[in-house]
């Protein structure tokens, strides 16, 4: 089913999602069963696959020249969706990026998808490459989300890259898209952003999942910001617990978002990340509950392949 007829099938009950990683390279897939398997009593409809695109490492020869080589660490993102579609009988909702894809890679992506029955897909721009600051499509790649969503949204017409083709077939996509209610680091402020972010449902795409934020008072500020410009598609809050002290630097520098100084305050009187652990659980499971008496359509964690404190929160609040 689609994301959107899960969402209508609800009836205003707030469902429950997360999103896994790929295993790094040479693990088997059984550590993503096992990041599963413990939060299916809560009956989530749809399970997010995140895609991660290749990075350029430098290896010294022994003339020594630096050989570029290219490494895509967690690949696997296709076949993680058919594994759970096959296995849980809920829907597999693969990432997919401008990035590291020409036009032809990403309809032949679709084509694999589509052949395997998956009905939704989340459409990223993506990062630049780690050696690089800033982004660069592919020669024949899409530059921006809103690009990757028109030609999704083109295939579902039956459009696809070669002109000539006899009684092609129309994909079926439900389309989501990325939101930031701290808005995007690269946007030059929250308006111009969320005029963007219109640009992503002009061009196709059906719901928004949203950037992980620590405050709900910037989640419902942004969702009415959204609505007065517009954007009627349902906003779906991502959020994630904190676990380690060390995330209170890392979560800011890898995704541009505050945290409380209450958050903050609690999470330095831990003695250990046990106590941080447990913060963590507290603060997303009093940030789930608001959400959820707001009438938010789904709470999707980013769960990052760590399941117990994820069962802990769902197990306070579904
Ligand atoms: P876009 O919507 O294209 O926006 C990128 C920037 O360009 C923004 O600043 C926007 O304001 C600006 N912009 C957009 N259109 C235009 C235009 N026409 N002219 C000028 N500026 C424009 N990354 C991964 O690598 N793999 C994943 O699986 C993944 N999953 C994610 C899931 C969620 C829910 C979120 C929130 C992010 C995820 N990301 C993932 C990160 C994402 O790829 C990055 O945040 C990326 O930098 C932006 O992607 P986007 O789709 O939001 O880009």
């Amino acid at each position: 089913m689609k994301i959107t007829e899960h969402i209508e099938a609800a009836n205003g009950k707030t469902l429950f999602s997360f999103e896994i990683l790929p295993p790094l390279k040479g693990q088997n897939i059984q550590s993503i069963f096992d990041g599963i398997d413990p939060l299916m009593e809560f009956k989530p409809p749809f399970i997010d696959v995140t895609y991660h695109r290749e990075e350029y490492v430098y290896i010294e020869q022994k003339n020594g020249l630096l050989e570029k080589k290219i490494v895509r660490k967690r690949p696997g993102t296709v076949g993680i969706c058919a594994a759970i579609q096959s296995k849980y009988k809920v829907d597999a909702v693969p990432h997919i990026l401008c990035g590291g894809f020409s036009k032809e890679d990403t309809e032949n992506f679709l084509i694999d998808l589509d052949f395997l029955g998956i009905k939704n897909v989340m459409a990223l721009r993506g990062d630049a490459v780690k050696s690089e600051t800033y982004f660069r499509p592919e020669p024949n790649g899409n530059f921006f989300a809103s690009d990757l969503v028109r030609q999704i949204a083109g295939m579902n017409l039956g459009d696809f890259q070669e002109e000539i083709l006899d009684n092609s077939h129309n994909t079926d996509f439900c389309i989501g898209v990325a939101g930031y209610p701290e808005k995007h680091m690269e946007a030059p402020n929250l308006d111009q952003d969320i005029k963007r972010l219109k640009e992503k449902m002009a061009a196709g795409a059906e719901y928004v999942v949203t950037q992980m934020f620590f405050d709900n008072k910037k989640f419902f500020e942004f969702v009415d910001r959204c609505r007065e410009q517009g954007i009627t598609i349902p906003i779906i809050p991502g959020l994630k617990p904190i676990a380690t002290k060390k995330q209170l630097s890392v979560i800011p520098h890898r995704f541009h978002v505050d945290l409380p100084e209450e958050l903050i305050h609690e999470v330095e009187k831990c003695r250990d990340n046990e106590q941080v652990r447990q913060v963590g659980v507290e603060w997303c499971t009093e940030q789930s509950r608001e959400l959820i008496a707001a009438g938010v359509p789904v709470l999707h964690y980013y769960s990052m392949g760590k399941s117990s404190n994820i069962k802990q929160i769902a197990g306070e609040v579904f």
